[in-house]
Protein backbone atom coordinates (compact mmCIF):
# COMPACT_ATOMS: atom_id res chain seq x y z
CA UNK A 1 0.00 0.00 0.00
CA UNK A 2 1.50 3.36 -0.88
CA UNK A 3 1.60 6.00 2.18
CA UNK A 4 1.82 9.46 0.03
CA UNK A 5 1.91 10.82 -3.58
CA UNK A 6 5.69 10.58 -3.42
CA UNK A 7 5.52 6.57 -3.50
CA UNK A 8 3.29 6.38 -6.40
CA UNK A 9 4.56 5.45 -10.11
CA UNK A 10 5.62 7.77 -12.55
CA UNK A 11 2.70 5.90 -14.88
CA UNK A 12 -0.15 3.67 -14.86
CA UNK A 13 -2.37 2.12 -17.68
CA UNK A 14 -5.10 3.79 -15.88
CA UNK A 15 -5.80 6.31 -13.81
CA UNK A 16 -9.06 6.64 -11.57
CA UNK A 17 -10.44 10.15 -10.42
CA UNK A 18 -12.80 10.13 -7.39
CA UNK A 19 -12.80 7.19 -4.79
CA UNK A 20 -16.72 6.66 -3.86
CA UNK A 21 -18.68 3.52 -4.83
CA UNK A 22 -18.02 3.20 -8.76
CA UNK A 23 -14.16 4.21 -8.84
CA UNK A 24 -13.72 1.66 -5.92
CA UNK A 25 -16.00 -0.42 -8.61
CA UNK A 26 -13.67 -0.06 -11.31
CA UNK A 27 -10.80 -0.10 -9.20
CA UNK A 28 -11.59 -3.61 -8.17
CA UNK A 29 -12.52 -4.66 -11.49
CA UNK A 30 -9.59 -3.28 -13.12
CA UNK A 31 -6.84 -5.65 -10.49
CA UNK A 32 -9.36 -8.30 -10.64
CA UNK A 33 -7.97 -8.75 -14.28
CA UNK A 34 -4.36 -7.80 -13.45
CA UNK A 35 -4.25 -4.21 -15.08
CA UNK A 36 -2.06 -1.98 -12.76
CA UNK A 37 -3.92 1.22 -12.07
CA UNK A 38 -3.89 4.19 -9.37
CA UNK A 39 -7.67 5.62 -8.08
CA UNK A 40 -7.13 8.73 -6.00
CA UNK A 41 -9.88 11.23 -3.95
CA UNK A 42 -9.82 14.66 -2.96
CA UNK A 43 -10.81 13.74 0.31
CA UNK A 44 -10.85 10.47 2.39
CA UNK A 45 -12.58 7.88 0.32
CA UNK A 46 -16.20 7.33 0.44
CA UNK A 47 -16.01 10.60 2.44
CA UNK A 48 -18.71 12.45 -0.29
CA UNK A 49 -22.15 10.72 -1.66
CA UNK A 50 -21.07 7.48 -1.26
CA UNK A 51 -21.30 8.10 2.56
CA UNK A 52 -24.68 10.10 2.47
CA UNK A 53 -27.02 7.19 0.59
CA UNK A 54 -30.62 6.22 2.49
CA UNK A 55 -27.70 3.27 3.22
CA UNK A 56 -30.22 1.12 1.40
CA UNK A 57 -29.45 -1.81 -1.19
CA UNK A 58 -32.69 -1.78 -3.44
CA UNK A 59 -34.09 -2.00 -6.46
CA UNK A 60 -36.42 0.94 -5.98
CA UNK A 61 -39.75 0.12 -5.42
CA UNK A 62 -40.90 3.74 -6.69
CA UNK A 63 -39.22 3.79 -9.97
CA UNK A 64 -41.89 1.04 -10.57
CA UNK A 65 -44.55 3.74 -11.65
CA UNK A 66 -42.16 5.29 -13.75
CA UNK A 67 -41.71 1.92 -15.89
CA UNK A 68 -38.22 1.53 -15.00
CA UNK A 69 -38.32 -2.10 -15.27
CA UNK A 70 -34.87 -2.97 -16.31
CA UNK A 71 -33.50 -0.59 -13.77
CA UNK A 72 -35.49 -2.24 -11.09
CA UNK A 73 -34.57 -5.89 -12.21
CA UNK A 74 -30.71 -5.22 -12.30
CA UNK A 75 -30.86 -3.02 -8.86
CA UNK A 76 -32.73 -6.38 -7.33
CA UNK A 77 -30.32 -8.73 -9.09
CA UNK A 78 -27.50 -6.94 -7.62
CA UNK A 79 -28.97 -6.40 -3.83
CA UNK A 80 -29.30 -9.83 -4.01
CA UNK A 81 -25.79 -10.88 -4.64
CA UNK A 82 -24.65 -8.49 -2.34
CA UNK A 83 -26.15 -10.01 0.00
CA UNK A 84 -24.54 -13.41 -0.44
CA UNK A 85 -20.63 -11.95 -1.16
CA UNK A 86 -21.06 -9.05 2.10
CA UNK A 87 -23.44 -10.37 4.46
CA UNK A 88 -21.69 -8.85 7.56
CA UNK A 89 -21.87 -5.47 5.52
CA UNK A 90 -25.50 -5.79 4.36
CA UNK A 91 -28.61 -7.69 5.62
CA UNK A 92 -32.08 -7.95 4.61
CA UNK A 93 -34.67 -6.14 6.19
CA UNK A 94 -38.72 -6.25 6.00
CA UNK A 95 -40.11 -2.65 5.05
CA UNK A 96 -43.39 -1.80 5.71
CA UNK A 97 -45.86 0.11 3.61
CA UNK A 98 -48.73 1.76 5.57
CA UNK A 99 -52.18 1.96 3.71
CA UNK A 100 -54.14 4.61 5.13
CA UNK A 101 -58.04 5.56 4.07
CA UNK A 102 -56.22 8.62 1.75
CA UNK A 103 -53.14 7.31 0.41
CA UNK A 104 -52.68 7.79 -3.08
CA UNK A 105 -51.90 3.94 -3.80
CA UNK A 106 -55.19 1.51 -2.95
CA UNK A 107 -54.15 -1.49 -1.36
CA UNK A 108 -54.93 -3.56 -4.59
CA UNK A 109 -52.10 -1.27 -6.19
CA UNK A 110 -49.57 -2.09 -3.33
CA UNK A 111 -50.36 -5.69 -3.91
CA UNK A 112 -49.99 -5.64 -7.48
CA UNK A 113 -46.95 -3.74 -7.37
CA UNK A 114 -44.82 -5.53 -4.42
CA UNK A 115 -45.70 -8.93 -7.04
CA UNK A 116 -43.73 -6.92 -9.76
CA UNK A 117 -41.09 -6.38 -7.27
CA UNK A 118 -40.85 -10.21 -6.26
CA UNK A 119 -41.18 -11.16 -9.67
CA UNK A 120 -38.56 -8.80 -11.45
CA UNK A 121 -35.81 -9.92 -8.65
CA UNK A 122 -36.67 -13.60 -10.68
CA UNK A 123 -38.43 -14.44 -7.17
CA UNK A 124 -34.84 -14.09 -4.97
CA UNK A 125 -36.51 -11.35 -2.60
CA UNK A 126 -38.28 -12.91 0.40
CA UNK A 127 -41.96 -13.04 -0.55
CA UNK A 128 -43.82 -10.02 0.09
CA UNK A 129 -47.09 -9.84 2.24
CA UNK A 130 -49.80 -8.08 3.02
CA UNK A 131 -50.56 -7.25 6.83
CA UNK A 132 -53.60 -6.04 8.70
CA UNK A 133 -54.03 -2.93 10.93
CA UNK A 134 -53.92 -4.70 14.06
CA UNK A 135 -50.48 -6.57 12.71
CA UNK A 136 -49.03 -3.36 11.26
CA UNK A 137 -49.22 -1.73 14.70
CA UNK A 138 -48.27 -4.63 17.03
CA UNK A 139 -45.22 -4.72 15.13
CA UNK A 140 -44.75 -0.77 15.37
CA UNK A 141 -46.30 0.65 17.62
CA UNK A 142 -45.81 4.32 17.25
CA UNK A 143 -47.39 3.99 13.79
CA UNK A 144 -50.38 5.96 13.61
CA UNK A 145 -53.52 3.93 14.03
CA UNK A 146 -56.09 6.17 12.26
CA UNK A 147 -58.00 5.27 8.85
CA UNK A 148 -54.83 2.87 8.56
CA UNK A 149 -56.10 0.47 6.56
CA UNK A 150 -53.29 -2.47 6.40
CA UNK A 151 -49.74 -1.93 5.29
CA UNK A 152 -47.70 -4.14 2.31
CA UNK A 153 -44.81 -5.79 3.19
CA UNK A 154 -41.85 -6.11 0.82
CA UNK A 155 -37.99 -6.53 1.36
CA UNK A 156 -34.58 -4.67 0.66
CA UNK A 157 -31.25 -4.73 2.16
CA UNK A 158 -29.73 -2.05 4.48
CA UNK A 159 -25.79 -1.77 3.61
CA UNK A 160 -23.13 0.17 5.43
CA UNK A 161 -22.49 2.39 2.60
CA UNK A 162 -18.50 3.56 3.52
CA UNK A 163 -17.58 0.64 5.03
CA UNK A 164 -18.69 -1.97 1.87
CA UNK A 165 -16.47 1.20 -0.26
CA UNK A 166 -13.85 0.92 1.66
CA UNK A 167 -13.56 -3.10 1.45
CA UNK A 168 -13.99 -2.68 -2.33
CA UNK A 169 -11.22 -0.76 -2.41
CA UNK A 170 -9.16 -2.83 0.16
CA UNK A 171 -10.16 -5.71 -2.16
CA UNK A 172 -8.47 -3.88 -5.25
CA UNK A 173 -5.31 -3.02 -3.21
CA UNK A 174 -4.74 -6.57 -2.98
CA UNK A 175 -3.01 -6.70 -6.05
CA UNK A 176 0.22 -4.58 -5.71
CA UNK A 177 0.37 -3.00 -9.13
CA UNK A 178 -2.74 -1.38 -8.07
CA UNK A 179 -2.58 1.76 -5.83
CA UNK A 180 -4.98 3.93 -4.31
CA UNK A 181 -4.69 7.26 -2.54
CA UNK A 182 -6.87 9.61 -0.73
CA UNK A 183 -6.28 13.46 0.04
CA UNK A 184 -5.09 13.79 -3.67
CA UNK A 185 -6.69 15.92 -5.57
CA UNK A 186 -6.99 16.54 -9.21
CA UNK A 187 -5.25 19.71 -10.53
CA UNK A 188 -5.10 19.39 -14.17
CA UNK A 189 -5.41 16.67 -17.20
CA UNK A 190 -3.81 16.85 -20.76
CA UNK A 191 -4.60 14.41 -23.56
CA UNK A 192 -0.98 14.41 -25.10
CA UNK A 193 0.29 13.29 -28.68
CA UNK A 194 1.51 10.40 -27.85
CA UNK A 195 -2.25 9.19 -27.03
CA UNK A 196 -1.19 9.37 -23.42
CA UNK A 197 -2.76 11.60 -20.63
CA UNK A 198 -0.99 13.70 -18.22
CA UNK A 199 -2.19 14.37 -14.98
CA UNK A 200 -0.83 16.45 -12.37
CA UNK A 201 -2.51 15.49 -8.63
CA UNK A 202 -1.80 17.11 -5.66
CA UNK A 203 -1.21 15.16 -2.30
CA UNK A 204 -3.55 17.67 0.22
CA UNK A 205 -1.82 16.42 3.09
CA UNK A 206 2.19 16.45 2.01
CA UNK A 207 1.63 19.33 -0.57
CA UNK A 208 3.81 17.66 -2.90
CA UNK A 209 2.49 17.81 -6.82
CA UNK A 210 3.13 15.42 -9.08
CA UNK A 211 3.08 14.62 -12.76
CA UNK A 212 1.63 11.04 -13.74
CA UNK A 213 0.98 9.66 -17.30
CA UNK A 214 -1.31 6.98 -17.98
CA UNK A 215 -2.95 5.37 -21.40
CA UNK A 216 -6.56 5.65 -19.84
CA UNK A 217 -8.46 8.24 -17.57
CA UNK A 218 -11.70 6.95 -15.60
CA UNK A 219 -13.71 9.49 -13.81
CA UNK A 220 -16.11 8.07 -11.51
CA UNK A 221 -16.45 11.74 -9.60
CA UNK A 222 -20.50 11.11 -8.80
CA UNK A 223 -21.92 15.18 -8.31
CA UNK A 224 -18.54 16.83 -9.05
CA UNK A 225 -18.30 15.24 -12.35
CA UNK A 226 -19.65 18.79 -15.01
CA UNK A 227 -16.91 20.93 -12.24
CA UNK A 228 -14.35 18.90 -13.68
CA UNK A 229 -14.47 17.50 -17.25
CA UNK A 230 -14.95 21.21 -17.78
CA UNK A 231 -11.12 21.58 -16.65
CA UNK A 232 -10.23 20.59 -19.75
CA UNK A 233 -10.92 22.68 -23.33
CA UNK A 234 -10.11 19.46 -25.64
CA UNK A 235 -13.12 17.62 -24.16
CA UNK A 236 -16.11 20.41 -24.86
CA UNK A 237 -17.74 18.71 -22.61
CA UNK A 238 -21.71 19.97 -22.29
CA UNK A 239 -23.24 19.94 -18.17
CA UNK A 240 -24.76 16.38 -17.92
CA UNK A 241 -26.04 16.35 -14.10
CA UNK A 242 -28.93 17.48 -12.75
CA UNK A 243 -27.49 17.57 -9.30
CA UNK A 244 -30.30 16.72 -6.60
CA UNK A 245 -29.63 17.12 -2.91
CA UNK A 246 -31.07 14.98 -0.25
CA UNK A 247 -30.73 15.02 3.71
CA UNK A 248 -31.04 12.62 6.66
CA UNK A 249 -31.21 12.39 10.21
CA UNK A 250 -30.43 10.14 13.00
CA UNK A 251 -32.52 9.17 15.87
CA UNK A 252 -31.72 6.93 18.79
CA UNK A 253 -33.21 3.78 18.59
CA UNK A 254 -35.68 4.04 21.54
CA UNK A 255 -37.26 7.43 20.21
CA UNK A 256 -39.46 5.36 18.33
CA UNK A 257 -41.05 1.91 19.12
CA UNK A 258 -40.43 0.36 15.83
CA UNK A 259 -39.26 -3.21 14.21
CA UNK A 260 -39.06 -3.00 11.14
CA UNK A 261 -38.42 -0.73 8.34
CA UNK A 262 -41.31 2.08 6.85
CA UNK A 263 -41.74 3.73 4.10
CA UNK A 264 -43.95 6.59 4.40
CA UNK A 265 -45.55 8.01 1.37
CA UNK A 266 -46.56 11.25 1.97
CA UNK A 267 -49.10 13.62 -0.29
CA UNK A 268 -46.61 15.65 -1.70
CA UNK A 269 -45.67 12.31 -4.15
CA UNK A 270 -41.90 11.83 -2.32
CA UNK A 271 -41.12 8.96 0.26
CA UNK A 272 -39.42 9.16 3.21
CA UNK A 273 -37.39 5.91 4.17
CA UNK A 274 -37.72 4.95 8.37
CA UNK A 275 -34.56 2.57 8.91
CA UNK A 276 -33.93 1.20 12.40
CA UNK A 277 -29.84 0.28 11.99
CA UNK A 278 -28.37 -1.27 15.39
CA UNK A 279 -28.63 1.38 17.96
CA UNK A 280 -30.08 4.43 16.36
CA UNK A 281 -33.23 5.16 12.96
CA UNK A 282 -32.02 6.69 10.07
CA UNK A 283 -34.86 8.82 8.41
CA UNK A 284 -34.73 10.57 4.97
CA UNK A 285 -34.41 11.80 3.09
CA UNK A 286 -35.09 15.21 1.06
CA UNK A 287 -35.34 16.49 -2.63
CA UNK A 288 -34.43 19.59 -3.66
CA UNK A 289 -32.11 21.74 -5.67
CA UNK A 290 -28.74 22.45 -4.86
CA UNK A 291 -26.42 25.72 -5.79
CA UNK A 292 -23.87 25.80 -3.38
CA UNK A 293 -20.16 24.14 -3.17
CA UNK A 294 -21.00 20.36 -3.16
CA UNK A 295 -18.11 18.99 -0.39
CA UNK A 296 -19.20 18.38 3.09
CA UNK A 297 -22.66 19.45 3.15
CA UNK A 298 -24.85 19.83 5.99
CA UNK A 299 -29.12 19.28 5.70
CA UNK A 300 -30.66 22.79 5.83
CA UNK A 301 -33.34 23.94 8.80
CA UNK A 302 -35.81 23.45 6.16
CA UNK A 303 -35.22 20.24 5.04
CA UNK A 304 -34.90 19.33 9.30
CA UNK A 305 -38.09 20.66 9.68
CA UNK A 306 -39.80 19.13 6.64
CA UNK A 307 -38.95 14.92 8.16
CA UNK A 308 -39.48 16.41 11.95
CA UNK A 309 -43.28 16.86 9.98
CA UNK A 310 -43.93 14.12 8.18
CA UNK A 311 -42.38 11.93 10.76
CA UNK A 312 -44.82 13.23 13.37
CA UNK A 313 -47.46 12.72 11.33
CA UNK A 314 -46.92 9.19 10.58
CA UNK A 315 -45.94 8.84 14.65
CA UNK A 316 -47.53 11.34 16.70
CA UNK A 317 -47.00 9.43 19.73
CA UNK A 318 -43.83 9.78 19.62
CA UNK A 319 -43.72 13.47 18.96
CA UNK A 320 -40.28 13.81 17.81
CA UNK A 321 -38.38 17.24 18.24
CA UNK A 322 -34.93 19.27 17.10
CA UNK A 323 -33.21 17.87 20.25
CA UNK A 324 -33.88 14.39 19.64
CA UNK A 325 -31.76 14.34 16.55
CA UNK A 326 -28.69 12.64 17.34
CA UNK A 327 -26.67 13.90 14.13
CA UNK A 328 -27.45 14.31 10.28
CA UNK A 329 -25.66 14.23 7.03
CA UNK A 330 -26.64 15.59 3.26
CA UNK A 331 -25.16 14.59 -0.27
CA UNK A 332 -25.79 15.11 -3.85
CA UNK A 333 -27.57 12.63 -5.96
CA UNK A 334 -25.64 12.64 -9.32
CA UNK A 335 -28.81 12.46 -11.42
CA UNK A 336 -28.09 12.99 -14.97
CA UNK A 337 -30.53 15.33 -16.65
CA UNK A 338 -33.88 13.53 -18.25
CA UNK A 339 -35.34 15.84 -21.37
CA UNK A 340 -38.25 14.06 -20.71
CA UNK A 341 -38.46 15.53 -17.13
CA UNK A 342 -37.40 18.42 -15.13
CA UNK A 343 -39.06 16.43 -11.61
CA UNK A 344 -35.98 15.38 -9.35
CA UNK A 345 -38.14 12.98 -8.06
CA UNK A 346 -39.04 11.34 -11.34
CA UNK A 347 -35.87 12.23 -13.02
CA UNK A 348 -34.39 7.94 -13.90
CA UNK A 349 -31.54 6.82 -11.48
CA UNK A 350 -30.06 4.83 -14.95
CA UNK A 351 -26.26 5.62 -15.37
CA UNK A 352 -24.52 6.76 -18.43
CA UNK A 353 -20.94 5.99 -19.30
CA UNK A 354 -19.43 8.68 -21.95
CA UNK A 355 -16.28 8.32 -23.88
CA UNK A 356 -15.45 11.64 -25.56
CA UNK A 357 -12.06 10.87 -25.93
CA UNK A 358 -11.04 7.10 -27.01
CA UNK A 359 -8.83 7.24 -23.57
CA UNK A 360 -11.22 9.64 -21.38
CA UNK A 361 -13.99 7.43 -19.80
CA UNK A 362 -16.74 9.03 -18.10
CA UNK A 363 -19.41 7.55 -15.38
CA UNK A 364 -21.81 9.18 -14.07
CA UNK A 365 -25.40 8.51 -12.72
CA UNK A 366 -26.73 5.28 -11.32
CA UNK A 367 -27.21 4.24 -8.06
CA UNK A 368 -25.00 2.67 -4.93
CA UNK A 369 -26.68 -0.33 -5.39
CA UNK A 370 -25.48 -0.71 -9.15
CA UNK A 371 -22.17 0.26 -8.96
CA UNK A 372 -20.99 -3.02 -10.10
CA UNK A 373 -22.53 -2.77 -13.44
CA UNK A 374 -22.26 0.54 -13.79
CA UNK A 375 -18.03 -0.08 -12.99
CA UNK A 376 -18.04 -2.82 -15.53
CA UNK A 377 -18.93 -0.48 -18.67
CA UNK A 378 -15.62 0.80 -18.74
CA UNK A 379 -13.68 -1.98 -17.29
CA UNK A 380 -15.02 -4.24 -19.78
CA UNK A 381 -13.54 -1.89 -22.91
CA UNK A 382 -10.40 -1.32 -21.49
CA UNK A 383 -9.45 -4.98 -19.98
CA UNK A 384 -10.69 -5.80 -24.25
CA UNK A 385 -7.84 -3.26 -24.91
CA UNK A 386 -5.31 -4.72 -23.14
CA UNK A 387 -5.75 -7.68 -25.46
CA UNK A 388 -7.04 -9.47 -22.09
CA UNK A 389 -10.61 -11.58 -22.08
CA UNK A 390 -12.97 -9.92 -19.82
CA UNK A 391 -14.06 -12.38 -16.84
CA UNK A 392 -17.13 -11.49 -15.64
CA UNK A 393 -16.95 -14.24 -13.20
CA UNK A 394 -13.68 -12.36 -11.05
CA UNK A 395 -16.29 -9.59 -9.64
CA UNK A 396 -19.12 -11.74 -8.18
CA UNK A 397 -16.84 -13.66 -5.93
CA UNK A 398 -15.82 -13.41 -2.08
CA UNK A 399 -13.80 -10.59 -1.22
CA UNK A 400 -10.39 -12.31 -0.92
CA UNK A 401 -9.20 -10.83 2.55
CA UNK A 402 -10.86 -12.68 5.45
CA UNK A 403 -11.53 -9.58 8.12
CA UNK A 404 -15.09 -9.72 9.06
CA UNK A 405 -15.90 -6.86 11.39
CA UNK A 406 -19.86 -6.05 11.05
CA UNK A 407 -19.94 -2.48 11.88
CA UNK A 408 -24.32 -3.19 12.42
CA UNK A 409 -23.17 -5.08 15.38
CA UNK A 410 -19.88 -4.89 16.45
CA UNK A 411 -17.40 -1.66 17.93
CA UNK A 412 -14.23 -2.27 15.95
CA UNK A 413 -11.35 -4.19 18.45
CA UNK A 414 -8.15 -2.77 19.00
CA UNK A 415 -6.66 -5.90 16.59
CA UNK A 416 -8.97 -4.77 13.89
CA UNK A 417 -8.75 -1.04 14.35
CA UNK A 418 -4.63 -1.97 13.67
CA UNK A 419 -5.46 -3.64 11.06
CA UNK A 420 -7.69 -1.17 9.28
CA UNK A 421 -5.17 1.51 9.94
CA UNK A 422 -2.62 -0.31 8.17
CA UNK A 423 -4.54 -1.35 5.09
CA UNK A 424 -7.63 0.62 4.79
CA UNK A 425 -5.87 3.90 3.68
CA UNK A 426 -5.90 5.91 7.11
CA UNK A 427 -3.98 9.02 6.26
CA UNK A 428 -5.09 11.08 9.31
CA UNK A 429 -7.06 10.77 12.45
CA UNK A 430 -9.89 12.18 10.95
CA UNK A 431 -10.09 9.14 8.74
CA UNK A 432 -10.43 6.84 11.18
CA UNK A 433 -12.67 8.97 13.74
CA UNK A 434 -15.44 9.17 10.93
CA UNK A 435 -15.21 5.62 9.35
CA UNK A 436 -15.43 3.28 12.22
CA UNK A 437 -16.73 3.11 15.39
CA UNK A 438 -14.45 1.76 18.08
C1 LIG B 1 -29.63 11.50 -0.22
C2 LIG B 1 -29.19 10.33 -1.05
C3 LIG B 1 -29.72 9.07 -0.81
C4 LIG B 1 -29.32 7.99 -1.59
N1 LIG B 1 -29.77 6.75 -1.26
C5 LIG B 1 -29.37 5.68 -1.99
C6 LIG B 1 -29.72 4.38 -1.59
O1 LIG B 1 -30.33 4.16 -0.54
N2 LIG B 1 -29.34 3.35 -2.37
C7 LIG B 1 -28.65 3.54 -3.52
O2 LIG B 1 -28.39 2.57 -4.20
N3 LIG B 1 -28.23 4.77 -3.90
C8 LIG B 1 -28.56 5.83 -3.16
N4 LIG B 1 -28.12 7.09 -3.48
C9 LIG B 1 -27.27 7.25 -4.66
C10 LIG B 1 -25.81 6.89 -4.34
O3 LIG B 1 -25.44 7.36 -3.07
C11 LIG B 1 -24.89 7.48 -5.39
O4 LIG B 1 -25.36 7.12 -6.68
C12 LIG B 1 -23.46 6.99 -5.28
O5 LIG B 1 -22.99 7.04 -3.94
C13 LIG B 1 -22.56 7.84 -6.15
O6 LIG B 1 -21.24 7.40 -6.00
P1 LIG B 1 -20.06 8.08 -6.81
O7 LIG B 1 -18.85 7.25 -6.59
O8 LIG B 1 -20.49 8.31 -8.22
O9 LIG B 1 -19.92 9.54 -6.17
P2 LIG B 1 -19.14 10.01 -4.83
O10 LIG B 1 -19.31 9.05 -3.73
O11 LIG B 1 -19.51 11.43 -4.57
O12 LIG B 1 -17.62 9.96 -5.28
C14 LIG B 1 -17.03 10.96 -6.09
C15 LIG B 1 -15.70 11.31 -5.47
O13 LIG B 1 -15.00 12.22 -6.34
C16 LIG B 1 -14.13 12.97 -5.50
N5 LIG B 1 -13.64 14.18 -6.17
C17 LIG B 1 -14.34 15.29 -6.50
N6 LIG B 1 -13.52 16.20 -7.05
C18 LIG B 1 -12.29 15.66 -7.09
C19 LIG B 1 -11.01 16.11 -7.56
N7 LIG B 1 -10.82 17.33 -8.11
N8 LIG B 1 -9.93 15.29 -7.43
C20 LIG B 1 -10.09 14.06 -6.88
N9 LIG B 1 -11.27 13.58 -6.43
C21 LIG B 1 -12.36 14.37 -6.53
C22 LIG B 1 -15.01 13.30 -4.29
O14 LIG B 1 -14.23 13.62 -3.15
C23 LIG B 1 -15.83 12.01 -4.12
O15 LIG B 1 -15.33 11.17 -3.09
C24 LIG B 1 -28.44 8.18 -2.68
C25 LIG B 1 -27.90 9.44 -2.91
C26 LIG B 1 -28.23 10.50 -2.08
C27 LIG B 1 -27.59 11.83 -2.27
Amino acid sequence: MIKNLGETKDTYSTIIIGGGIVGAGVFRDLSLHDIDCLIIDKKDFSSQTSSKSSKMLHGGIRYLENFDFPLVWEALHEKNLWLKIAPHLCFEEKFYLPIYSDSIRPKWMIRIGLFLYDLLSSFENSPYEMKSKEESVAINKDLKEQDLRGSGVYHDAVVDDARLTIEVLRDGALNPRCHALNHTSLEKYEFLESKKVAVTLKDEITGESKKIHCKDIVFATGPFTDQIMSMNKDIHWEPKLLPSRGSHIWLDKDRLKIETAILLTPNDGRVIFVIPQGDRILVGTTESKVEEDYFDLSPSDEEITYLLANLNQYFPKANVEKEDILSSFAGIRPLVKDDSTAALGKTARVHKHYQPLHNCHVLVGGKYTTFRTMAQDVTRIIVHNHKKAYDHSKTVAPFRFKMRYNPFKDKATQEQIEEMKKYEFVRCEEDLKRRYRY
